[in-house]
Protein backbone atom coordinates (compact mmCIF):
# COMPACT_ATOMS: atom_id res chain seq x y z
CA UNK A 1 0.00 0.00 0.00
CA UNK A 2 1.27 3.39 -1.43
CA UNK A 3 -0.12 6.49 0.74
CA UNK A 4 0.32 10.01 -0.41
CA UNK A 5 1.06 12.62 2.11
CA UNK A 6 0.45 16.19 0.99
CA UNK A 7 0.84 18.49 4.06
CA UNK A 8 3.00 21.75 4.12
CA UNK A 9 4.08 20.82 8.00
CA UNK A 10 7.43 19.18 8.18
CA UNK A 11 7.69 17.88 11.32
CA UNK A 12 4.01 16.61 11.36
CA UNK A 13 4.78 14.94 7.75
CA UNK A 14 8.03 13.65 8.90
CA UNK A 15 6.59 11.88 11.89
CA UNK A 16 3.74 10.56 9.46
CA UNK A 17 5.66 9.02 7.05
CA UNK A 18 7.87 7.29 9.62
CA UNK A 19 4.51 5.73 11.41
CA UNK A 20 3.06 4.87 7.47
CA UNK A 21 6.70 2.92 6.99
CA UNK A 22 6.22 1.13 10.40
CA UNK A 23 2.78 -0.15 9.50
CA UNK A 24 4.47 -1.51 6.76
CA UNK A 25 3.28 0.48 3.68
CA UNK A 26 5.14 3.16 1.49
CA UNK A 27 4.53 7.14 1.22
CA UNK A 28 5.30 9.70 -0.98
CA UNK A 29 4.86 13.43 0.11
CA UNK A 30 3.88 16.39 -1.51
CA UNK A 31 4.88 20.03 0.32
CA UNK A 32 2.33 22.32 -1.45
CA UNK A 33 -0.90 22.37 -3.49
CA UNK A 34 0.91 22.30 -6.99
CA UNK A 35 3.32 20.08 -6.15
CA UNK A 36 0.05 17.61 -4.02
CA UNK A 37 -2.21 17.77 -7.24
CA UNK A 38 0.85 16.55 -9.49
CA UNK A 39 1.21 13.75 -7.05
CA UNK A 40 -2.12 12.86 -6.36
CA UNK A 41 -3.05 12.57 -10.24
CA UNK A 42 0.09 10.54 -10.76
CA UNK A 43 1.76 9.17 -7.48
CA UNK A 44 -0.17 5.65 -7.86
CA UNK A 45 -1.12 6.23 -4.29
CA UNK A 46 -3.64 3.86 -2.79
CA UNK A 47 -4.74 6.63 -0.23
CA UNK A 48 -4.40 10.50 0.23
CA UNK A 49 -3.61 11.77 3.46
CA UNK A 50 -4.73 15.86 2.60
CA UNK A 51 -3.75 18.96 4.69
CA UNK A 52 -6.18 21.65 3.90
CA UNK A 53 -4.47 24.48 4.87
CA UNK A 54 -1.50 24.73 1.97
CA UNK A 55 0.20 27.50 0.01
CA UNK A 56 0.02 27.70 -3.29
CA UNK A 57 -3.39 25.47 -3.65
CA UNK A 58 -5.82 24.84 -0.80
CA UNK A 59 -6.66 21.16 0.24
CA UNK A 60 -10.07 21.58 -0.25
CA UNK A 61 -9.66 23.08 -4.21
CA UNK A 62 -7.30 19.85 -4.72
CA UNK A 63 -10.00 17.52 -3.75
CA UNK A 64 -12.83 19.18 -5.26
CA UNK A 65 -10.70 19.31 -8.53
CA UNK A 66 -9.55 15.37 -7.95
CA UNK A 67 -13.63 14.41 -7.77
CA UNK A 68 -14.21 16.21 -10.70
CA UNK A 69 -12.01 14.15 -12.44
CA UNK A 70 -13.93 11.15 -11.81
CA UNK A 71 -10.95 9.85 -9.36
CA UNK A 72 -12.53 7.78 -6.27
CA UNK A 73 -8.98 7.75 -4.71
CA UNK A 74 -9.59 7.55 -0.82
CA UNK A 75 -8.85 10.44 1.06
CA UNK A 76 -8.22 11.06 4.94
CA UNK A 77 -8.52 15.18 5.29
CA UNK A 78 -6.17 16.00 8.11
CA UNK A 79 -6.83 19.97 9.36
CA UNK A 80 -6.05 22.10 12.29
CA UNK A 81 -9.61 24.01 11.55
CA UNK A 82 -12.07 22.46 13.31
CA UNK A 83 -15.12 23.96 13.28
CA UNK A 84 -17.99 21.68 11.86
CA UNK A 85 -18.57 24.41 8.52
CA UNK A 86 -14.97 23.18 7.63
CA UNK A 87 -15.60 19.91 8.26
CA UNK A 88 -18.65 20.03 6.31
CA UNK A 89 -17.00 21.85 3.68
CA UNK A 90 -14.05 18.64 2.95
CA UNK A 91 -16.67 16.18 3.17
CA UNK A 92 -18.68 17.69 0.57
CA UNK A 93 -15.42 18.73 -1.21
CA UNK A 94 -15.34 14.54 -1.52
CA UNK A 95 -13.27 13.22 1.49
CA UNK A 96 -13.53 10.19 3.12
CA UNK A 97 -13.16 10.90 6.49
CA UNK A 98 -11.34 14.01 8.66
CA UNK A 99 -9.62 14.02 11.60
CA UNK A 100 -8.72 16.99 13.05
CA UNK A 101 -5.26 17.56 14.57
CA UNK A 102 -3.85 18.18 16.89
CA UNK A 103 -4.49 14.23 16.33
CA UNK A 104 -2.75 10.84 17.56
CA UNK A 105 -1.10 9.19 15.16
CA UNK A 106 -2.82 6.17 16.15
CA UNK A 107 -6.24 7.41 14.81
CA UNK A 108 -4.44 8.44 11.71
CA UNK A 109 -3.44 5.15 10.81
CA UNK A 110 -6.71 3.23 12.30
CA UNK A 111 -8.47 5.46 9.42
CA UNK A 112 -6.37 4.91 6.77
CA UNK A 113 -6.66 1.27 7.31
CA UNK A 114 -10.73 1.84 7.58
CA UNK A 115 -10.16 3.64 3.63
CA UNK A 116 -7.95 0.78 2.59
CA UNK A 117 -10.49 -1.65 3.42
CA UNK A 118 -12.94 0.20 1.60
CA UNK A 119 -10.99 0.40 -1.64
CA UNK A 120 -9.66 -2.61 -2.95
CA UNK A 121 -12.80 -4.54 -4.15
CA UNK A 122 -15.46 -2.13 -2.86
CA UNK A 123 -16.50 1.73 -3.16
CA UNK A 124 -18.58 3.55 -5.44
CA UNK A 125 -19.51 2.31 -9.40
CA UNK A 126 -17.09 3.68 -11.80
CA UNK A 127 -18.20 5.09 -15.09
CA UNK A 128 -16.99 6.33 -17.98
CA UNK A 129 -19.21 7.53 -21.01
CA UNK A 130 -21.40 4.53 -21.25
CA UNK A 131 -19.33 2.21 -19.41
CA UNK A 132 -19.50 1.33 -15.28
CA UNK A 133 -17.63 -1.07 -13.40
CA UNK A 134 -18.92 -2.16 -10.34
CA UNK A 135 -16.02 -2.63 -7.88
CA UNK A 136 -17.98 -4.77 -5.27
CA UNK A 137 -19.69 -6.98 -7.30
CA UNK A 138 -16.61 -7.02 -9.59
CA UNK A 139 -19.06 -6.26 -12.84
CA UNK A 140 -18.48 -4.19 -15.87
CA UNK A 141 -21.38 -3.27 -18.55
CA UNK A 142 -20.93 -1.32 -21.48
CA UNK A 143 -24.45 0.37 -22.87
CA UNK A 144 -26.06 -2.22 -20.35
CA UNK A 145 -24.52 -5.04 -21.26
CA UNK A 146 -22.57 -7.16 -19.61
CA UNK A 147 -18.72 -6.91 -20.84
CA UNK A 148 -17.07 -10.85 -20.22
CA UNK A 149 -13.83 -10.02 -19.17
CA UNK A 150 -10.93 -12.28 -17.90
CA UNK A 151 -9.34 -10.93 -14.30
CA UNK A 152 -6.58 -8.86 -16.19
CA UNK A 153 -8.46 -7.62 -18.93
CA UNK A 154 -11.19 -6.62 -15.80
CA UNK A 155 -8.27 -4.68 -13.69
CA UNK A 156 -7.05 -3.08 -17.16
CA UNK A 157 -10.32 -1.29 -17.23
CA UNK A 158 -10.85 -0.81 -13.64
CA UNK A 159 -7.37 1.15 -13.53
CA UNK A 160 -8.52 3.18 -17.10
CA UNK A 161 -11.85 3.75 -14.84
CA UNK A 162 -9.91 5.77 -12.22
CA UNK A 163 -7.83 7.95 -13.98
CA UNK A 164 -10.38 9.20 -16.58
CA UNK A 165 -8.74 10.90 -19.78
CA UNK A 166 -5.08 10.76 -18.16
CA UNK A 167 -2.33 9.84 -20.30
CA UNK A 168 -0.99 6.42 -18.30
CA UNK A 169 2.14 5.79 -19.23
CA UNK A 170 3.26 2.00 -19.95
CA UNK A 171 5.53 2.12 -16.91
CA UNK A 172 2.21 3.02 -14.67
CA UNK A 173 -0.01 0.68 -16.13
CA UNK A 174 2.63 -2.31 -15.38
CA UNK A 175 2.97 -1.29 -12.08
CA UNK A 176 -0.55 -1.24 -10.98
CA UNK A 177 -1.86 -4.11 -13.47
CA UNK A 178 0.61 -6.40 -13.44
CA UNK A 179 2.63 -5.56 -10.43
CA UNK A 180 6.09 -7.35 -10.38
CA UNK A 181 4.34 -9.83 -11.92
CA UNK A 182 5.51 -9.34 -15.67
CA UNK A 183 8.78 -9.74 -18.47
CA UNK A 184 9.09 -5.60 -18.77
CA UNK A 185 10.55 -6.29 -22.11
CA UNK A 186 7.27 -8.57 -23.62
CA UNK A 187 3.71 -6.61 -25.34
CA UNK A 188 1.62 -8.27 -22.66
CA UNK A 189 0.10 -4.57 -22.04
CA UNK A 190 -0.82 -4.04 -25.72
CA UNK A 191 -1.98 -7.41 -26.10
CA UNK A 192 -4.76 -7.11 -23.20
CA UNK A 193 -5.65 -3.65 -24.22
CA UNK A 194 -5.99 -5.23 -27.62
CA UNK A 195 -8.64 -7.47 -25.95
CA UNK A 196 -9.98 -4.86 -23.60
CA UNK A 197 -10.67 -2.67 -27.08
CA UNK A 198 -12.48 -5.68 -28.56
CA UNK A 199 -14.82 -6.30 -26.21
CA UNK A 200 -15.38 -3.01 -25.59
CA UNK A 201 -15.61 -1.79 -29.39
CA UNK A 202 -18.25 -4.83 -30.00
CA UNK A 203 -20.65 -2.29 -28.02
CA UNK A 204 -19.29 1.30 -29.07
CA UNK A 205 -16.84 3.83 -30.16
CA UNK A 206 -13.32 3.39 -29.09
CA UNK A 207 -12.69 5.03 -25.56
CA UNK A 208 -8.96 3.60 -25.19
CA UNK A 209 -6.73 5.16 -27.50
CA UNK A 210 -3.36 5.09 -28.06
CA UNK A 211 -0.97 8.59 -26.83
CA UNK A 212 2.05 8.28 -29.32
CA UNK A 213 5.61 7.51 -27.53
CA UNK A 214 3.68 8.28 -24.12
CA UNK A 215 1.08 5.19 -23.41
CA UNK A 216 -2.80 4.87 -23.20
CA UNK A 217 -5.76 7.38 -22.45
CA UNK A 218 -8.86 6.63 -21.71
CA UNK A 219 -11.38 9.43 -23.55
CA UNK A 220 -14.12 9.99 -25.90
CA UNK A 221 -12.42 11.07 -28.58
CA UNK A 222 -9.17 11.34 -30.39
CA UNK A 223 -7.25 14.50 -29.28
CA UNK A 224 -6.71 16.26 -32.50
CA UNK A 225 -2.84 15.69 -33.34
CA1 LIG B 1 -0.87 23.26 6.67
Amino acid sequence: MKILIVEDDDRFANVLERAIGEAGWTSERARDGLEGEHLMRTGNGDAVVLDLGLPGRGGLDLLRRLRAKGSTLPVLVLTARDGVDDRIAGLDAGADDYVVKPCALSEVLARLRALLRRGGGTGPVLRYADVELDPARGVATRAGQRLPLRPREYALLEFFLRHPEDVLTRDRIYEHVWEHDFDGLSNVLEVYVRYLRTKLEVLGSRLIHTVRGRGYALRREEEPS
